[in-house]
């Protein structure tokens, strides 16, 4: 039995990687064929110079293959974890500090989940650094620090420990103590922390590494609360971000529910843009909320979480899984660490379906903008200023944007766009 889940496990996460590795493969050849035919893709050519153009094929293909090796590489991590002895060993080492230092119920636990995501975190740390450091930064994107890199790293761990082991205790407790209808129990317990994390998220978490602004006195500002009153959203939960003191990247968000809801402009996307074009960024951002589309992916998340704690509830005891990949007997906090590490190539094929929801809703929110602003020509300029700053690859594959992408193509948007009566 140990050896048909190995096996099984091993065929889902080669085909994972052939799909992954193999899109990432396409797309290369494909943007190498669109550049050597050197056409600028319709809607950019009036507003993009070869050189730019060959300034994001330069970046696409850099990207590329990086993420060639990045992929290589993070499969490796994984197989390390899961054969080659150091699951055991962490469980063993846990047990051991647990004995030995903290009398306290669920310790060995929490070690021996927070050891590994540890390692994870440790390994993620070499490609992290190239990407922001080498790569970013050859095409002039990078404006981190060390210092300011090294702060954003101990702040995400801090807050791992601080928000992530309560979270991990409140978990392996409701398992242990709530019979066996805890994985409903913790259904409702997660739930319920995923919603409140998206309403502390903008006011509590976000503030810990940017500082959020109201938008400066002018015609921006002006024009923009005339906007959010027409659309019935409150003006106080509009934001400008210094997003420039990590990177030159240009970008705006919606975020939150309820009254924790915001608009965040990125203080790039400001310098860069006219007053028009802004304003339709605005715009489309309002379309998010007023087509309710947090609260929708919300209820996506809900239903997989459901799904996927079910799941768990019938392997959490299971005693082959275990030790098929090193483990002795089953335990909750070794089940919660094999789940994670497998659910990834179990379902890697929602990721796609997810996208497919996510550029539903870009299109509707685009549709909602020209709609709201009478007018199909802000929204077209603002993506094309957002695709040519960003040096955004203007010819993806069709199957690799499907696969990855969580917005349509600039110019799928762009052609929806002119679609829309107005
Ligand atoms: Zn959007």
């Amino acid at each position: 039995m140990e050896q048909l889940i190995v096996g099984l496990f091993l065929a889902f996460f080669a085909l994972e990687f052939v799909v992954e590795f193999g899109l990432n493969e396409v797309n290369l050849r494909h943007v190498r064929a669109s550049w050597a035919e050197k056409k600028i893709p319709d809607f950019f050519e009036r507003n993009m110079s070869s050189d730019e153009y060959e300034k994001s094929v330069e970046y696409t293909l850099a990207k590329g293959q990086f993420q060639r090796w990045a992929e290589i590489y993070d499969r490796l991590v994984i197989l390390m974890v899961l054969f080659s002895g150091l699951l055991p060993f962490l469980e063993q080492f846990s047990k051991n500090l647990a004995d030995r230092f903290f009398s306290t119920i669920h310790a060995q636990g929490l070690i021996f989940c927070f050891a590994v995501a540890l390692v994870f975190f440790i390994a993620s740390l070499p490609t992290d650094l190239y990407s922001t450091f080498k790569l970013e930064a050859r095409f002039g994107f990078n404006k981190t620090t060390w210092k300011l890199y090294l702060i954003d790293k101990l702040k995400g761990l801090l807050l791992g420990i601080l928000i992530g082991l309560p979270f991990l205790f409140a978990v392996l407790w409701l398992m242990q103590a709530t019979g066996s209808y805890w994985w409903i129990w913790t259904f409702f317990f997660v739930a319920g922390f995923e919603l409140l994390m998206v309403i502390i998220y903008p006011t509590l978490i976000a503030p810990l590494f940017n500082k959020f602004e109201p938008l400066p006195e002018g015609e921006l500002r002006n024009r923009i609360l005339h906007l959010a009153e027409r659309v019935g959203f409150k003006t106080s939960g509009i934001f400008s971000m210094d997003g420039s003191k990590r990177s030159a990247h240009s970008n705006a968000y919606f975020t939150g529910i309820g009254k924790a809801k915001r608009i965040v402009l990125f203080d790039t996307l400001i310098a860069q843009m006219t007053i028009d074009q802004a304003l339709a960024v605005l715009a489309h951002e309002m379309g998010h909320y007023k087509k309710k589309h947090i609260r929708r992916m919300l209820v996506v998340q809900t239903v997989f979480l459901f799904l996927g704690l079910y799941v768990l509830s019938l392997l959490v005891d299971y005693k082959p899984l275990f030790v098929a990949f090193g483990l002795e007997a089953p335990s909750n906090a070794a089940a919660l660490v094999l789940f994670s590490l497998l659910s990834g190539p179990a379902t890697f094929f929602l990721v796609p379906l997810i996208n497919l929801l996510s550029r539903k809703h870009e299109y509707e929110a685009d549709r909602f903008a020209v709609e709201t602003l009478r007018n199909r020509q802000p929204m077209e300029e603002a993506l094309v200023n957002l695709t040519v700053k960003n040096l955004s690859n203007l010819t993806p594959h069709p199957w690799y944007s499907a696969y990855h992408y969580s917005h349509p193509t600039p110019t799928e948007r762009i052609s929806s766009i002119r679609a829309i009566p107005v």
